[in-house]
């Protein structure tokens, strides 16, 4: 315990240290079992407990109403990326998408890999998408319009969400579900890839209105459909149990020991402004996003060179700090600052990143 190091990582990321010790403890004998919770039946009582807590703590902490279902997928986000075309545009439906990066760019390409009829309404590729699309104009006719909304390689962020006049927008939120109070009505879909802000790798949390379900053909294959997950209780095959139950054990922690979403986006805005605030006061560090598109989550910045780069990443690790050099397609550093980061590790961070700046500068 006393070598973890602060953990910046893009995905997997920093879980809450209470979350990974609870797993620890109940780690041989879940609930009073005699099993663990890896070897539990998922048709057990003990394990309904835990998918069906995951799913009551999402709608309080969402303030999800009645017609949203809350569903487990695997195949993480890049999975929804197909599946959110396949079961929403058959008939000759439409879609826009918003391109902001690299994840939006997957996301599109699955569409049009199915053939589907799908319009990219807006896009920030012209400046590297270093900022997030204003103004745009949706088609009044489409059955959604995608977005994402954190960029977590570019470190971008959705600060409102778009007005599209009615239609439904799906997000994928893989990288700041549960980070702020979001609006959900405005939402068809959400879907997110646990292994960023609520749990290991291998599950992804889908959140679905109920009138998108009227759109989704018969003739998909049962594992593809939405629909058999809602009607299941996500439980038509075995679900990642292990994945779920840490979820859950995220989740409780967000409601009873953070207190919820209000106090979760306080303290994610208040890690952000010390974060961005030294950065904009420096000379030497150089912030890669829009001001007004910053991401809470992701903080992308730049170096004066490559070699002060790699200094930089490789010198914070031996102090501890690690996780912080750029996605591979992009270079530079980010902070990867999520939920179960805490407030100490990102003033660990700007004090570090202070002295090397002296040093370096
Ligand atoms: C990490 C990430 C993905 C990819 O998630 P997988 O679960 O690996 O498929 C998709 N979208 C966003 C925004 C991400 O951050």
């Amino acid at each position: 315990m006393t070598n973890r190091i602060y953990n910046f990582n893009p995905g997997p990321a920093a879980l809450p240290l209470e979350v990974l010790q609870q797993i620890q403890e109940e780690f041989l004998d879940f609930g009073a079992s005699g099993m663990s919770i890896v070897e539990v039946s998922h048709r057990s009582k003990w394990f309904d407990d835990v998918i069906n807590d995951a799913v009551d703590r999402t709608k309080r902490l969402l303030g999800l109403d009645q017609r949203y279902h809350v569903v487990f997928c695997q195949g993480g986000a890049s999975m929804q990326f197909c599946m959110v075309p396949m079961n929403f545009l058959s008939n000759g439906r439409k879609a826009d998408y918003v391109n902001t990066g690299t994840w939006s760019t997957k996301a599109i390409n699955e569409a049009r890999i199915q053939g589907k009829d799908i319009r990219v309404a807006a896009s920030s590729e012209d400046r590297n998408f270093s900022y997030i699309p204003a103004d745009i104009e949706f088609d009044s006719q489409a059955a959604y319009v995608h977005i994402t909304s954190n960029n977590t390689i570019k470190g971008t962020q959705w600060a409102e969400f778009p007005e599209t006049g009615g239609v439904p927008l799906v997000a994928d939120m893989s990288s700041d579900i549960f980070s702020r109070i979001i609006d959900v009505e405005k939402f068809g879909l959400i879907y997110a890839g646990a292994q960023k802000n609520i749990g290991p790798a291998g599950v992804c949390l889908v959140i679905v209105r109920r009138d998108m379900l009227d759109l989704i053909p018969e003739d998909l294959p049962t594992m593809l459909k939405y629909s058999t997950y809602v009607n299941k209780n996500s439980m038509f095959n075995t679900p990642p149990c292990f994945a779920i139950y840490t979820v859950q054990l995220v989740l409780k922690w967000l409601e009873e020991k953070i207190g919820g979403l209000g106090k979760m986006e306080a303290i994610n805005r208040s890690k952000a402004e010390l974060l961005y605030g030294l950065l904009d006061s420096s000379e030497f560090y150089r912030p890669t996003a829009d001001q007004d598109s910053r991401s809470l989550m992701n903080v992308t910045f730049r170096l004066p060179t490559e070699e002060l780069e790699q200094a930089f990443v490789a010198e914070a690790l031996e102090n501890g700090l690690g996780g912080l050099k750029g996605h591979r397609s992009v270079g530079g550093c980010r902070a990867s600052i999520y939920n179960a980061t805490s407030h100490k590790a990102v003033e660990v961070l700007v004090d570090f990143m202070r002295t090397f700046e002296k040093k370096h500068g």
